[in-house]
């Protein structure tokens, strides 16, 4: 009787748990979503906003930036939504991989490999980073500033 009591108890605590688990998974679920439906360049990898595309593959998606700071100014992004390098984990090495050799590719592709360039991920406050998706910027085409120093 006494064992079928602590059965009970420890089956009923167990679904107690999933279902907080579940909730929670749920929960976090709609928050990821509510941030891609609000995200700039989740809406151009998904193609809902134009760009000229520079380069495309199943991870990662290549545009130039709208506001350029150099003759070449092109930023590299995942498709899938992630805020920032904080966010990442084990599971995207294979984006990030294919951002960097993205960055290689289109710097051939646009004659400034020879001459050199910065490649620039923004994290953060502090790094500056203004829109919450991880983005690659690929800035050449002219010798520049070396200033990184704090304001
Ligand atoms: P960051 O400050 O590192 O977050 O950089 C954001 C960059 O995104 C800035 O250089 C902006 O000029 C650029 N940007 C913002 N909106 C767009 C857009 N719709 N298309 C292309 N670039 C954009
Ligand atoms: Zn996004």
């Amino acid at each position: 009787m006494i064992f079928q009591s602590f059965l009970i108890i420890f089956i009923y605590k167990l679904i107690n748990l999933d279902l907080l688990l579940f909730c929670d998974i749920i929960l976090l679920t709609k928050i990821i979503f509510k941030q891609m439906e609000n995200c700039i360049f989740c809406k151009i990898a998904n193609k809902e906003i134009e760009t000229n595309i520079l380069y495309e593959n199943n991870n990662i998606i290549a545009f130039p930036d709208i506001n350029p700071i150099a003759p070449v100014h092109v930023l590299i992004i995942p498709k899938k939504h992630i805020a920032s390098i904080n966010d990442l984990d084990n599971y995207d090495q294979k984006i990030i991989s294919d951002i960097i050799l993205a960055a290689k590719k289109i710097s051939k592709d646009l004659d400034i490999s020879e001459d050199g360039y910065k490649l620039l991920f923004r994290v953060g406050k502090n790094g500056g980073q203004e829109i919450p998706h991880i983005h690659l910027h690929l800035i050449g085409g002219a010798k520049l500033h070396e200033d990184i120093r704090p304001i």
